[in-house]
C-alpha cells in the first residue's frame, strides 16, 4: 500500500517537472528572472512584494503571480504598487504547482516583464517539492517566528538561493534569538546570503533590492 502511494506522488512530481520545464523555457524566451517566494503564513511575503515592486519598477518591468487558497486580497495589495499582478486561488491546495503558475502566465504581459515574482502559498513544507520553473527560490521568515525554523524545515532552506529575515523592527519586543538563527542558517544553507530587514519601516531592504538587480543583470547580461 505504501509503495502505491509513493508511485502516485512520483508521477505527480514527474508531470509537474515537465510543466516546470515549459515554464523555464518561457522565462528564457522572454528573458524573465522568475523568483519563487516561500514562507510560512504571516511572515510578510505580500508586504515584501509591495515594497520591492515599488522600488524595482523604477528600473525593471515587474510582474507578480500570487497564490492563496481563497480571496484576491494579496493581489489587490500588490496591484497598489502599480505592477501587473494575477491572483491564483488554489482552493484546497497548500502549494503552487507548475501548471497553476503556467495558467497565471496567460494573464501577465510576459513580453513586458523583466522580473516575475511568484508569491507561493504560505507553507514551508510542500512548496519545497514543487518546481514551478523559477530561477531563484527565496525563503522568508520573520522574527515573530522561531529561530529554529531552518532546523525544523531543512528541505526548503537547503534549496534557498537567499534567506530573508523580516520584521526586525520587532526584535526588542520578541524573544527571537537573531544570532542563533544566523547560526542555524549557516548550518543548513551555508551558501545562501541572508538579508535582514523590516518591511514595515523599510530599514535594511536596500541590500535585498541590490541582490535582485544583480541577479537580473547577470541573467540579462546588461547593467541596470
Ligand atoms: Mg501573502
Ligand atoms: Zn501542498
Amino acid at each position: 500500500m505504501a509503495a502505491k502511494v509513493i508511485t502516485i506522488e512520483s508521477n505527480i512530481l514527474k508531470k509537474n517537472d515537465s510543466i516546470a520545464g515549459e515554464n523555464r523555457e518561457l522565462f528564457r524566451k522572454y528573458r524573465i528572472l522568475a523568483v519563487n517566494l516561500l514562507s510560512s503564513p504571516g511572515s510578510g511575503k505580500t508586504s515584501l512584494l509591495v515594497r520591492t515592486c515599488g522600488v524595482l519598477k523604477k528600473k525593471l518591468r515587474v510582474s507578480v503571480s500570487v497564490g492563496d487558497l481563497q480571496t484576491a486580497a494579496d493581489a489587490e495589495r500588490i496591484a497598489g504598487a502599480g505592477v501587473p499582478v494575477v491572483q491564483i486561488n488554489t482552493g484546497t491546495a497548500c502549494h503552487l504547482d507548475a501548471n497553476m503558475v503556467q495558467q497565471s502566465l496567460k494573464s501577465l504581459p510576459l513580453e513586458q516583464t523583466d522580473i516575475l515574482f511568484i508569491e507561493n502559498v504560505g507553507n514551508l513544507v510542500c512548496p519545497a517539492t514543487f518546481d514551478v520553473g523559477e530561477q531563484l527560490k527565496v525563503v522568508l521568515l520573520s522574527v515573530a517566528e522561531g529561530e529554529e525554523k531552518p532546523l525544523k524545515y531543512p528541505p526548503i532552506f537547503q534549496n534557498a538561493d537567499c534567506v530573508c529575515i523580516n520584521k526586525t523592527d520587532l526584535l526588542p519586543h520578541v524573544d527571537f534569538n537573531l544570532n542563533q538563527c544566523r547560526d542555524n542558517l549557516k548550518r543548513i544553507c551555508p551558501h545562501a546570503p541572508v538579508f535582514e530587514f523590516s518591511c514595515r519601516t523599510g530599514e535594511g531592504l536596500g541590500a535585498w533590492h541590490d541582490w535582485l538587480l544583480g541577479k537580473w543583470s547577470a541573467l540579462a547580461g546588461v547593467e541596470c
